[in-house]
Parts: C-alpha cells; structure tokens; sequence
C-alpha cells in the first residue's frame, strides 16, 4: 500500500463518532485519509431518545451537528444512506456514490428485532431515531385530540409498550409523566389514560437486581402504569394487540421496545451473523477480514460466561476507543490492543427524579441514581464535545 491509506466509518452513532474522534487525535496528517459516511448530518444521542419520545424534551435536545464534532481537515464528513457492503471488492455502495477502503469500520447500530410476532413491523412504532421519536411524540398528542373528537373511542387513551427492559422501562417512566401535562392540557380525565407494559420474560429488567427491579415497578405501578409480566405478545393489529393469555387490548399506540438485531446489511454483504450481529474476534475485527472492524450494535463480544454482552453506548464507546487505537497501530505496524469490556455500571431512568442503578457493585436508586443518570448522560457530552458541548446540550 504506497498511497495514504483509506478507512471508511460508517455511521456516526456512539461507536461511530467515537471512533472518529479518537482517530482525529491519534493520526498525524497525512498518515490516512478517514471517511465518515451517515444517514444524518446529526449525531444523536440514543439514550436519551425516550424523553422526546414521550414528549418531555425536545428532539433537538437529543441531537448534535456532526460538523461542530468533527475537525474537518482531518475528517470528511459525507451524508448519504449506506445501501451495500461489498467486503471482497473493499467498497460500499452509497444512495450518492461509491466508496473503496482500506479499512472499514462498521457502526450501522441495530434495528428492531420483532421476532416474527405478526403485525409489530406493519402497526407497532420504534424507539430508534430523531424521526422515530417525533412520530411517537406527535401520535401521542393526536390521540388526546382524536378522543376529544370522540369520546366514546377511549382506546385512543391507551398506550401498550411491549417489552420491559431499559428502553421499555424509560419510556414508559417518561409517558407516565407526560400524561397529567397531556391532560391539562386536552382536559382530559387522568383515569381515562392507560398505560400498559409488556413484558414475555418472567421479570421487568430481565438479569437486573431483583431488588431495584421491585423499587422500579413500584415507582412506576405508583405513577400509573400497569404491567403485564411473563405475558407475550402474539399479534399486533390495527386494533391493538393480542396477548397470549388470550386477552386483547385495544389501543391505537403501540410502541415496541422489546428487541435489537444487528442491521440487515451485514446479512446481505455475506458475513456470517447471530440475529444480524458479528461476533468479532479479540481485535474487534470481523472474522476473515482483518481489514473490517465491527463495532456497537452490529457486534457481538462474549462475556466470560459465554454468553454476549448486551448492546449499550457504554460498551460501543469502549470498543470505538479500542478500534481507533488498533486501526492506527496496522498503519503503523504496531500491537494491536484486545478489547476486554470494563463495566461501569448501569442506571435507568424511571422518569423526573427517579431511577435506579449499579454502579461498581453498589446498588442505588431514587434521587441519588438520577443524579447518577444525568453525571452519566454529561460525561457523554464531554467525551464527544468538551466542555461547550456539556453547556449547550447538557442537563443540569
Ligand atoms: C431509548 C434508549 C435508551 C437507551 N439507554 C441506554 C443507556 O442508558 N445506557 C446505554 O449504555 N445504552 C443505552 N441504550 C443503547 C444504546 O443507545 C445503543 O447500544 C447504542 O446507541 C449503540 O451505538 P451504535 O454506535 O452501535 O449505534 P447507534 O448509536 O444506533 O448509531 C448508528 C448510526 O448509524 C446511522 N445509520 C444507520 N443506518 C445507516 C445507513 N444505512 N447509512 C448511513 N447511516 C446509517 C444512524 O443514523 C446512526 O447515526 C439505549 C437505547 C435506546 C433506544
């Protein structure tokens, strides 16, 4: 390779950006010439995508402009969509053009993974995206005017989120909030409004403390919510959904938080995958193509136990860390670093001031771990964007 070497990231979410900010820092100029191709000219900020969701912040509060991230003499930013990976020729095919590699990095993040459960894809919405999150907002708000319309249709007041883990949790924490304002304002019976959520595994949280698991339902139950535990899911219709006991809630509001798969595009390029995710080796590279690193969503890395880490910004923000190192280090010919996963912790929200969480072995809950959640959220910020970021977009 006598030319500058090309590396290609694509998708700037957390593993994404993280990788080409580290690379803007580690590479001396002209040392290779780094792509980054997304969808969006936003980054955005996934974990906080509950909260517009439900309409208790704003989306714009939820996103930053990648090119007041990026230094772009060293960094060229493209906006297209990814259409097509092609690993044996070394490029990917863009809505707008082609582009070759030397080096890929592919942090595409996930898609809702419906488990064949008819009707999710066709009538259920997702917690995914700036747009997603505005669809959810805006349908939310159009259901307390429907109902005003016509008051007899109460399913509009219903809301059935399936799936009770992290992403499930925090919305419905945000939505059970949500609903006095909602009703304030549409005058609105607070106890015509029901919320629902869903869960087929035997406990809320599943793998969490069992103890913080309690305290969260009950924060929830006490706002409002109502849950159906160890309850699948069998069909979503235009109607509502159908459960397995066999009962039927009506709704017109579906919100399907229950599953992640990698993106469909790593099938299609020929890779071999578990529900669309690569398990990448120790270097974060995917097997066979010691030139394609897999990081975030798209990747799976075991535990000790053999089984695979969940998929969180936290540990996409450490494989970033470590992909950036090791696409420097075969420029230069050096080591490359193993990634082993440190965890940090985990806290979910539960809504204004509540939630709940591990951190090191210590369990906390309430105030203290919302503070947590918000020391957490602007640690982010700093990484990303420093200081002027953390005031800009950070909550205090
Ligand atoms: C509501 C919610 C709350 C969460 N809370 C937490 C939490 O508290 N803590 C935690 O650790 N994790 C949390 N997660 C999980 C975490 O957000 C994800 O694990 C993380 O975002 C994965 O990062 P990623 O870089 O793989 O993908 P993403 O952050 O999803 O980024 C993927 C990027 O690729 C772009 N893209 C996708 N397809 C294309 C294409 N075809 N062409 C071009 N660009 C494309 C997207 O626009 C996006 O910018 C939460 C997730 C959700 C939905």
């Amino acid at each position: 390779m006598s030319r500058i070497p090309r590396i290609v990231i694509l998708g700037a979410g957390y593993g994404g950006i993280v990788t080409a900010l580290r690379l803007q820092k580690q590479l001396n100029y002209n040392e290779a010439d780094v792509t980054l191709v997304n969808k969006h000219d936003y980054h955005y900020i996934t974990t906080h995508l509950h909260m517009p969701a439900a309409g208790t912040d704003k989306p714009d509060n939820a996103r930053v402009n990648i090119l007041k991230l990026i230094d772009e003499f060293k960094i060229d930013f493209v906006k297209s969509t990814v259409v097509q990976i092609r690993p044996h020729d070394k490029k990917v095919i863009l809505e707008e053009g082609v582009l070759s590699y030397d080096y890929l990095v592919v942090g595409l993040g996930g898609e809702p993974e419906t488990f064949g459960i008819p009707g999710l894809k066709e009538y259920a919405m997702n917690i995914r995206s700036i747009n997603s999150v505005r669809l959810i907002r805006e349908h939310i708000e159009y259901q307390f005017a429907k109902f005003k319309r016509e008051p007899s249709r109460t399913e509009a007041l219903t809301f059935v989120v399936g799936g009770a883990g992290f992403t499930g949790i925090e919305f419905v924490g945000e939505l059970a909030d949500r609903v006095p304002e909602l009703c304030r304002e549409f005058d609105v019976d607070p106890e015509l409004v029901k919320i629902y959520n869903v869960e087929a595994a035997p406990t809320a949280l599943p793998g969490f403390d069992p103890e913080l698991v309690e305290y969260a339902m009950d924060v929830l139950k006490k706002k409002g919510v109502t849950f159906k535990i160890g309850v699948a899911i069998k069909e979503c219709t235009p109607e509502g959904v159908l459960l397995a006991t066999g009962e039927e809630i009506r709704t017109n509001t579906v919100v399907w938080t229950g599953g992640i798969r990698g993106n469909r595009m790593l099938e299609e390029a020929g890779f071999e995958t578990m529900r669309g995710r690569i398990k990448v080796d120790e270097h974060l590279r995917a097997p066979g193509h010691d030139n394609i690193y897999v990081i975030g969503d798209c990747s799976i890395v075991m535990n000790p136990e053999g089984r695979p880490y969940p998929p969180t910004a936290q540990i996409s923000i450490q494989q970033a860390e470590v992909c950036a190192h090791n696409l420097v280090a075969s420029i230069r010919g050096d080591q490359l670093k193993t990634f082993e996963y440190q965890s940090k912790g985990t806290v979910a929200s539960l809504g204004r001031g509540e939630a709940i969480g591990i951190v090191g072995t210590k369990k906390v809950k309430g105030g203290a771990a919302a503070l947590m959640k918000k020391l957490i959220d602007l640690r982010y910020l700093y990484i990303i964007g420093g200081l002027p970021l953390v005031i800009r977009k950070g909550k205090f």
